[in-house]
């Protein structure tokens, strides 16, 4: 059968579609050019807010009334369960975010309908990865890998616990088979991915540090990344390891979700404003040039003007490179949902502007202080928005574009030394060095 998939959400959602197109393939079953053309939809859904709950299921509503066969996987099948046939009652299947392994069983059988929320199983098809059709792609040298699945940390706004399960270590050899194995076949970049991948530690006792020296040690791997992190997992341990393994990228995906020690303690996120100061001075103390980015949540329950001035100034003193804003979305079941969502929408709304605004100041800021360096960049290929430029990204995740004479050319995954001549707050324009041209 021909198939689609469509994902929302985070990066373990695009990662848990990679390994469901590429269990799909190996039964035979071929991806189409689009979702028309394909005989069944798969939507990877997300729920982590309400809104993106809602774009999965009017997504799956509308494939289903042009008569495919639909499913929907990931996280909002096991929030919903039976409810999910309430809501899409032509869904084909639907499988919750730790069994997507069933789907080619599911599709063999033509089991129709077809629920399968399960708890907290271990997916089949950790390490399935497609292989077809990505020659010249950045998908063919940067690749996800899961290190760890499920969330034990219970941040009092987050429903990911329910509806990912128990945190799950995979063996720390099971990943350095895979990296190795990918970088075997050409990947170059490596994102590891979990909620909370600082708290790693595999069966055999290996941390996440250890993890990351191993994983340098791979022939032919250039970078290592790998998101989220807890800010209370940057010990001296995390920056050693940066400092003893090039191949670690110099950024940091530290989500602070409020600036404020009132707000920080509600959610349950266990350290304060100043440990978390802290724990970026440390890795800016080990290298300046360290980019550090982070999530928050605007209008938690009982946000005060005072609480979200805290947030402003501490990303401002943390000197924050990019941040992710999202407004509060009270989730069923979590224990911020049982307090009133108080801060009008409009707040909620013009605290996020007042964000963006500062993160663009503040970016511009960060991102001048870079010109005149010398960056080494990983290419990705022709820039989206001028085709006559190549984009790709430095060790600190920063995009950088530059002109070339045969963009469409350029070999993808290889590293161009650029010297950055613009700033802007969210791209670095540069120009490539002439050591490089031959
Ligand atoms: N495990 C990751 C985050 C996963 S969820 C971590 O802790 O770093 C991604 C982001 O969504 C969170 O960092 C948070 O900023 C946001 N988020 C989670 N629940 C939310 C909610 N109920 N409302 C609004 N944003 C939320
Ligand atoms: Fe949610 Fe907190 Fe777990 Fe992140 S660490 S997934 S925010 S409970």
């Amino acid at each position: 059968m021909k198939f689609w998939i469509h994902t929302y959400g985070c990066q373990m959602n695009v990662r848990d579609s990679e390994a469901v197109e590429a269990l799909l393939e190996a039964a035979g079953h071929v991806k189409s050019v689009g979702e028309d053309d394909a005989d069944v939809v798969i939507i990877n859904s997300c729920t982590v807010r309400q809104k993106a709950e809602e774009k999965a299921i009017g997504k799956s509503g509308y494939l289903c009334s042009k008569g495919k066969i639909v499913g929907l996987m990931g996280c909002a099948v096991k929030r919903l369960g039976e409810d999910v046939f309430k809501k899409l009652p032509k869904i084909s299947f639907a499988v919750g975010p730790r069994c997507f392994g069933l789907i080619p069983k599911i599709l063999a059988e033509g089991r129709y309908p077809c629920l399968e929320v399960g708890d907290n199983e271990v997916p089949e098809g950790l390490d399935a990865h497609p292989v077809t059709g990505r020659a010249g792609t950045f998908a063919a040298v940067q690749s996800y890998v899961t290190v760890m699945i499920g969330c034990d940390n219970r941040c009092s706004y987050c429903i990911v616990p329910d509806v990912r399960g128990h945190e799950w270590c995979r063996p720390a050899d099971e990943i350095v088979a895979e990296v190795s194995c990918l970088a075997a076949r050409g990947v170059k970049e490596v994102c590891l991915l979990g909620q909370s991948v600082l708290r790693y530690r595999g069966s055999d006792g290996t941390s996440f540090p250890a993890l990351l020296r191993r994983l340098q040690d791979v022939n032919g791997l250039e970078r290592i990344r790998f998101t989220s992190a807890h800010p209370n997992g940057c010990t001296d341990e995390l920056v050693a390891a940066y400092r003893d393994c090039p191949k670690v990228c110099r950024h940091l995906h530290l989500p602070v979700q409020s600036g404020s020690d009132r707000i920080l303690a509600d959610m349950g996120r266990r350290y304060t404003r100043e440990q978390y100061l802290a724990a970026v001075a440390k890795l800016r103390a080990f290298d300046p040039e360290i980019a550090v980015t982070t999530d928050v949540i605007v209008g938690y329950p009982g946000e005060t003007e005072a609480d979200f001035e805290a947030t402003r100034s501490l990303l401002d003193e943390a000197g924050i490179d990019n941040s992710f804003v999202f407004k509060y979305s009270p989730r069923p079941g979590t224990r911020a949902a049982a307090r009133p969502d108080d801060v009008p929408r409009e707040e909620k709304e013009r605290r996020d502007q007042v964000l963006l605004a500062d993160q663009e100041r503040r970016g511009l800021r960060r991102n001048a202080a870079l010109v005149g360096t010398v960056r080494d960049v990983m290419v990705e290929g022709p820039s989206k928005r001028n085709k006559a430029r190549l984009a790709g990204r430095d060790t600190g995740n920063r995009i950088v574009v530059w002109d070339c004479d045969d963009p469409a050319a350029s070999a993808v995954g290889s590293i161009a030394r650029i010297r950055v001549l613009e700033a802007h707050p969210q791209i670095l324009v540069g120009e490539e060095c002439a050591e490089n041209m031959v």
